[in-house]
């Protein structure tokens, strides 16, 4: 069990920062969440909204929290996952393919996949 976990939402973050749940940059003003708790030592992490809200939902469908939480970019060799990700959380999906981890190395998008503008 983690011993302490909190997020707040930040407005316009002043550095860039990489999202924890996609990998990609959370840009220079951007909004933000920070999490922040102690799990094995103090952690702080910066997340995009969508992204941390995605992950979030995720936690609560599977039950998966704590030392079994899997981040967005820990999705990526569930292919159920993330047809689910792609469906619910257009934004978060975007934003993990464009980190080209995964199968997004090679991944040709169906011709019906529009992809969401980023905010
Ligand atoms: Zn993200």
């Amino acid at each position: 069990m983690s011993d302490f976990y909190s997020e707040r939402r930040v407005k316009r973050t002043r550095r860039p920062h990489q999202c924890r749940e996609c990998m990609t940059e959370v840009a220079v003003g951007s909004p933000a969440i920070v999490s922040t708790g102690r799990y094995d030592g103090f952690f702080t992490y910066h997340s995009h909204v969508e992204c941390s809200e995605a992950g979030r939902v995720h936690a609560e469908g599977s039950g998966l929290w704590g030392e079994d939480y899997m981040f967005l970019v820990d999705l990526l060799d569930y292919t159920e996952a993330l047809s689910w990700l792609m469906e619910r959380h257009p934004v978060a999906f975007e934003r993990l393919r464009l980190s080209g981890r995964g199968p997004f190395r090679h991944w040709t998008p169906p011709p019906t996949y529009v992809p969401p503008k980023l905010p």
